[in-house]
């Protein structure tokens, strides 16, 4: 016998494929839902819309963001020549809460993973390589420190010596496996401080 009848189990489907979230959590959110007053549930419905409608990739780094520019890129003040490559959006804001960095980012969306058929078209390498078309001292690889991460880093290096710019990897005082966005920013300034040349 089903617990409950189409429309509930349909939100619970719905909120339990959202990652980090369980069966119970999807049940648990989705009567709450049901429990708001309606405007409530409008203002949450028209706001995932809208952000699915309005964000869109970054001209020049390609993290995601609901202008032209990114803050970051759009900050003259930063070092444009300074370019550091992140897999999304998400280790970019791990890297801005340190507050220490200066330079710019490259968010690849993702990293090659040729057992899962990821390959370079299916990241944002070709933007990366547009965008060393123009004045770059150096590429910060900040890639994760897993299989994909470290396959990404070494494809990116070389490819891109050959053009003469400095390519770094920050160290791997970050735990192999590791998403970045889960280190803290002492680890995460440290990795970056040591960073090796490639
Ligand atoms: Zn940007």
């Amino acid at each position: 016998m089903e617990l409950y009848t189409g429309d509930i189990n349909q939100l619970i489907d719905e909120l339990g494929a959202l990652p980090g979230i369980g069966h119970k959590s999807a049940e648990r959110m989705a009567f709450h839902i049901i429990n708001l007053p309606h405007d409530r549930v409008k203002r949450l419905s028209d706001t995932i819309i809208r952000a699915k409608e309005n964000v869109k990739y970054c001209k020049e780094c390609c993290t995601l963001t609901d202008a032209e520019y990114c803050p970051v890129c759009a900050n003259a003040r930063r070092n444009h020549r300074m370019i550091m490559v992140v897999e999304n959006t998400r280790d970019l804001a791990a890297y801005e809460k340190t507050g220490k960095y200066e330079g710019v980012y490259h968010v690849l969306h993702g990293a090659l993973s040729p057992m899962n058929g990821i390959g370079p078209a299916d990241i944002k390498l070709k933007e990366l390589l547009q965008r060393l078309q123009g004045e770059v001292d150096e590429v910060i690889i900040a890639t994760n420190s897993s299989l994909e991460g470290e396959t990404t880093a070494m494809y990116i290096s070389k490819l891109i010596k050959p053009a003469g710019i400095r390519v770094t990897r920050i160290a791997s005082g970050v735990p192999v496996g590791g998403d970045l966005e889960n280190i803290d920013e002492v680890t995460l300034l440290r990795a970056f401080e040591g960073r090796t040349e490639l």
